[in-house]
């Protein structure tokens, strides 16, 4: 996707702090952290939103959550605990169209 800026990040045209990447997806630090640990996990494909899933490609997805443990213990949360967030859609607060994963941990985070 021409103008996506995860896009960019992930093929490294605009810089970013990356904390882990494989030739699936990528991790790096959200610009805008809500707490001391914040992280976007997002495939290195353009998939728009949660609502783009599907049986064909929703592998990634699980691969994702396979590799979240890791980002964790990489950020230094894995013990204390954090939390997955995604936001779909203009209600959910998505603002960046490219499929995207919160980790968010280092303090303790209220719910809901
Ligand atoms: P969402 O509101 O769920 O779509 O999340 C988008 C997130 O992307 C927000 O938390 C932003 O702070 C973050 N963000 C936007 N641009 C960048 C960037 N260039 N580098 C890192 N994080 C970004
Ligand atoms: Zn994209």
């Amino acid at each position: 996707m021409e103008n996506c800026i995860f896009c960019k990040i992930a093929k490294g045209e605009i810089p970013s702090n990356f904390v882990y990447e494989d030739d699936k997806i990528c991790a790096f630090k959200d610009i805008n952290p809500v707490a001391p640990v914040h992280v976007l996990i997002i495939p290195k494909t353009h998939i728009a939103s949660a609502m783009e899933l599907n049986d064909d490609n929703s592998g990634i997805v699980a691969h994702i959550f396979a590799c979240a443990g890791k980002i964790a213990k990489i950020m230094g949360v894995d013990e204390s605990g954090f939390r997955i967030v995604n936001n779909c859609g203009k209600d959910g607060g998505q603002t960046v169209g490219h499929l995207h994963f919160h980790l968010i941990g280092g303090k303790e985070l209220l719910w809901p």
